[in-house]
């Protein structure tokens, strides 16, 4: 831990204005407290947006990242990088799918399951392939995975889109049965088991039940994107583990890297040899430090049981904001230690009420207070948590 004593350096003149910042430079952290540059302390229900699974400067995770800078960090893809294929074979190991291949983050490994669909869909002589999509999805900020994304905010100002994608509500299978009859263009449906950035909306288990069950009728693949609900956050590996089914591809990227920049596309027997070589590549995806990161977190998260300690420390966050918000029109969402909290009226003001207070939280979808935590989150630290949230919460509906 290091506690430099820079001055603030807000605001970023040369940095490009594309985010709402909160005016607080983070400087170091140590499991899951953050401290700014002004020496200020934060708990961190964040982390990072479900990216520093093991919190910050974890005691195992940074010497085995300083180990794998002091070898190589990069070498790209013309030669052979064992890290890779250990990183896809635990990945197949926990998903029980057959292979992987390594981008650099979430909307990546989306352009790379949304080209694998349209290349399934034209080996089979569809030539103009769609996808099913999902109103308030979120795929990412590319021009194909924005086009996917069904939020018009996202979208404003960036047409023309992507074709190819159809859109439907979630939890509606008879949205599904009806693309099934008439749409003979379908190659696959995509969604979120549980949506993030939309607000914490679940699948229901027995609607991607249903959904793996017309994909398999319909030979379509079933898309699912766990860049934010997978490695672990809900108490499973995989967020769609819960409902007993498997995807044909599967996205990742946010909380498999702890905080090193990451992306993969994980693939079951029907999708695994639809790229060849050639079809889809980039310069960074897969190299060997990022691989180490991943390997190293996968083992760490195996070795300190952090998939069930997910489970449990997120029962008692949410039974303690339970608690602690009883009586109020709000509405628990999610699973683990990935928690959404509607509120009946729009709470961005909360994001700057909480760090002020001490605590990282986001807002989403305008009214949803969002908790996505390091999976290391102690029970003492999820106590703290809600003890810090509730008031503001209460007094925030309070107001008029
Ligand atoms: C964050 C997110 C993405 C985009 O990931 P980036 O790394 O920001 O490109 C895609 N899908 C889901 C579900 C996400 O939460």
């Amino acid at each position: 831990m290091h506690a430099p004593a820079e001055p603030n350096p807000r605001p970023l003149p040369h940095v490009m204005n594309t985010y709402g910042r909160l005016p607080i430079a983070l400087a170091y952290g140590r499991g899951c407290w953050l401290w700014d540059t002004q020496g200020r302390k934060y708990l961190d229900g964040l982390g990072g947006i479900a990216v520093n699974t093991l919190g910050h400067d974890h005691p195992k995770l940074v010497p085995a990242l300083q180990d794998q800078i002091a070898k190589l960090i990069h070498c790209s893809n013309y030669y052979e990088v064992p890290l890779q294929e250990q990183l896809a074979a635990k990945l197949c190991e926990i998903s029980g799918l057959e292979a992987a291949f390594f981008c650099n983050s979430g909307l990546e490994a989306n352009e790379a399951a949304l080209k694998i669909a349209r290349k399934f869909g034209h080996d089979k002589g569809i030539a103009r392939p769609e996808v099913i999509v999902y109103e308030q999805a979120f795929h990412g900020r590319s021009i194909a995975t924005l086009s996917a994304t069904g939020n018009p905010k996202v979208q404003a100002g960036f047409g023309p889109l992507v074709e190819g994608f159809v859109r439907v509500p979630l939890n509606d299978l008879a949205a599904i049965e009806h693309e099934a009859r008439t749409n003979p263009n379908v190659v696959a449906v995509f969604l979120e088991v549980i949506q993030g950035e939309g607000g914490i909306n679940q699948s229901r288990n027995d609607y991607l039940q249903g959904l793996r069950a017309i994909c398999d009728r319909q030979d379509w693949l079933l898309m699912l994107d766990e860049v934010q609900c997978g490695i672990g956050r809900t108490g499973q590996w995989f967020a769609h583990q819960w409902a007993g089914i498997k995807p044909d591809v599967m996205p990742l990227a946010k909380g498999l890297g702890s905080g090193v920049p990451i992306g993969a596309l994980v693939v079951g027997a029907r999708a695994k040899d639809v790229f060849g070589p050639g079809n889809h590549g980039t310069t960074f995806g897969g190299n060997p430090l990022a691989m180490r990161a991943g390997v190293e977190t996968l083992r760490i998260m195996e070795e300190d049981g952090l998939v069930a300690h997910a489970a449990q420390v997120g029962q008692l966050l949410r039974s303690e904001l339970e608690a602690g918000l009883a009586g109020l029109p709000v509405e628990f969402r999610g699973a683990g230690l990935m928690i959404g909290i509607a509120l009946p009226r729009p709470c961005g003001v909360l994001l700057g009420r909480a760090a002020e207070a001490g605590l990282m939280i986001s807002v989403t979808a305008d009214r949803v207070v969002r908790l996505l935590p390091p999976l290391i989150l102690s029970a003492d630290e999820a106590r703290r948590i809600a003890a810090i949230l509730c008031p503001l919460v209460r007094s925030f509906l309070a107001e008029s």
